[in-house]
Parts: structure tokens; C-alpha cells; sequence
């Protein structure tokens, strides 16, 4: 991340400190303790920018155990800190992912005891009947031609939710980083559903609204953040990953960022607007009631596919 003479030289902030990151994008070259002071106020500034949290929100934090809803995790319970009227708590999904799933959980356990927060725990196998290794490897969803991933996403939004709101949360915050919500942008437009949502602001409706404090936050940065303030994470890779239709995307961004350092900031600027002015007016779906923009929503139309006969 570093060159050899920027490790010799001092942070652009405070002057004093011995460089350790280089925003690439800005020219800013931080110190340990500028680096963590920029990033959490910069949490901070997204929130208010965009409205993401009210002083007396009751704020369920997804957390799966990897680096980025951990470091949320972190940062919130920092921010929660100065507002005695705002609660919070970490919700995590069991999908049943044989040999990946338990070595996350652990270590949601471990943080949030640590941290002293309160985790609601749930499950595929409680909330839809089946774990995503059982869908997986059932005779329908091989004849459904759906990827693993294309499942598991949908299906644990759903089970966020459904936690998330039988104990009480005003709001979910999870852990998309500026990377995961311009991507998300950048599928929905391969799609051709880009008017039909914001990602990861603030909706007004019958759903629990779902935020994104990092969403003006680089993934790199955030990793960075995870190692520099010890936060303990899992690394090992979901065994479907390679299945997801995202991992495309992803790669063609990253590399993208690399050579043009901002281009990030930049496509965020340009989908943001024409969703918020394209967005349409609430659909409900027809099995479930939960808002879509379809007449029957994604997690019900899987259900139906992957149902056992
Ligand atoms: Fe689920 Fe795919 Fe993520 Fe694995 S990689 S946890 S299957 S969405």
C-alpha cells in the first residue's frame, strides 16, 4: 500500500506521524492515528449527509463475520456511544454453509460479547425450512439453473429483516462499502432495473429501511481499518463465490479504480441521482406483502423454484 519513501514520510493531517496509508484518490498521506480519526468521522458525515440514523433508532447491525460488517460493527458501537437515546445490536443469519459458515459465527460471538452487544442469532434452516447446503443440492435447484449466490442474497435479506424486526429494530444498517454499492448500481442497470431503488439510503414505508454507513467508504480502506484497530475476521472465501454473477462486476471496477483512482466517487455521483429522481412508487408482493418491484418478490419466486417436489 505503501511506497518505500512515503513510509519515511509524515502524515499530511497532523504532520507529526509516520505515514502508514496513502489515499490514492485524495493524495492523502495519513498516519495510524489520522487514518482511524478520518475513516470513523467519516462514517459520521455519511450518516448525517444522507440521513441514515435518527438520534432514537433501536439499530440492528448485520453482521456475518467477515471484515466489513465487523469493523460496522465497531465503528457504530463508537457512534452509539455519544447518543444515549439510540440502541443497538447485531443480528447474524446462519445460511448452513457447510465448513464455512461456523468458524463466522464464532467469531460474531466473540466480538460482540466482547464488545458488549447483543446478538440475535437466526437461521435459513428455522426461517424457510431448508440450510443454503441443502437448497444447493436438491434435484430442483440444479433444474432452476439459479447460482448459489443468486439464493443466499435475497433469502438472507430476508432473514435480516425478519430478525431485525421481531426484536424490535427501527432501522438495519449493514456493511456495503462504496465498492458493493456501486456495484450493485452497475447490476441493476445490466438488469435494467436501475429507477427501481435506492442503495443502501434511507425509504420511507412499510419496510424496515436498510442503510449503508460505508457507502462512501472504499472496501480497501476498510479492510485497512479492520487490521490497523485489530478487529479479528474471517478470511476464508464462501465456497459459492465464484458462482456469483457480482464477482464480474467486481473484478472489472477494481481494476478500473486501480488505473483511474476516484472512478468509484464518480459512478456512485451519476447513479445516484437519476435513482432518486427515477424512483417509482411502492409494489407489494402478491405471496408475501413485502415490498418488490415485481408482482411476486425475489425470495418468493426462489422459493417456489427450489421447493422440494
Ligand atoms: Fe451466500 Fe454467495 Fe455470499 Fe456465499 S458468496 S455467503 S453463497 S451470497
Amino acid at each position: 500500500m505503501l511506497t518505500s519513501l512515503e513510509a519515511v514520510q509524515t502524515c499530511n493531517v497532523c504532520g507529526g506521524g509516520r505515514v502508514v496509508y496513502h489515499r490514492v484518490y485524495s493524495g492523502e498521506r495519513l498516519c495510524r492515528r489520522c487514518f482511524v480519526k478520518t475513516f470513523e468521522k467519516r462514517v459520521l458525515r455519511t450518516i448525517a449527509r444522507y440521513g441514515l440514523l435518527r438520534m432514537d433508532d433501536r439499530v440492528a447491525v448485520a453482521v456475518s463475520g467477515g471484515k466489513d460488517s465487523l469493523s460496522l460493527l465497531h465503528v457504530l458501537r463508537k457512534i452509539e456511544s455519544k447518543f444515549p437515546r439510540a440502541q443497538l445490536f447485531a443480528v447474524t443469519v446462519d445460511e448452513g454453509i457447510e465448513g464455512y459458515r461456523d468458524e463466522a459465527l464464532r467469531l460474531v460471538e466473540q466480538y460482540t460479547s466482547r464488545l458488549g452487544v447483543q446478538l440475535v442469532k437466526t437461521s435459513f434452516k428455522e426461517l424457510f425450512g431448508m440450510s443454503l447446503s441443502e437448497i444447493v443440492s436438491s434435484r430442483t435447484f440444479r433444474e432452476s439453473g439459479l447460482a448459489a449466490c443468486s439464493v443466499c442474497g435475497p433469502l438472507r435479506r430476508k432473514a435480516i429483516n425478519i430478525a431485525a424486526k421481531r426484536a424490535g429494530a427501527t432501522v438495519v444498517a449493514t456493511a456495503h462499502t462504496l465498492d458493493d454499492v456501486v456495484q450493485t448500481y452497475m447490476l441493476k442497470a445490466l438488469r435494467g432495473e436501475l429507477g427501481s431503488s435506492d442503495i443502501g439510503l434511507r425509504s420511507e414505508g412499510p419496510a424496515i429501511p436498510r442503510v449503508a454507513p460505508f457507502r462512501l467508504t472504499p472496501e480497501r480502506e476498510v479492510v485497512f481499518y479492520a487490521y490497523t484497530v485489530g478487529i479479528p475476521f474471517q478470511t476464508q472465501v464462501c465456497p459459492n463465490a465464484s458462482t456469483s454473477m457480482r464477482n464480474s462486476v467486481r473484478r472489472f471496477l477494481t481494476e478500473f479504480e486501480e488505473k483511474h483512482p476516484g472512478s468509484l466517487f464518480a459512478a456512485l455521483k451519476s447513479f445516484e441521482k437519476p435513482a432518486q429522481k427515477n424512483g417509482k412508487s411502492q409494489r407489494f408482493c402478491r405471496s408475501c406483502g413485502d415490498v418488490t418491484s415485481r408482482e411476486l418478490c425475489r425470495v418468493c419466486e426462489i422459493l417456489q423454484a427450489v421447493k422440494p417436489m
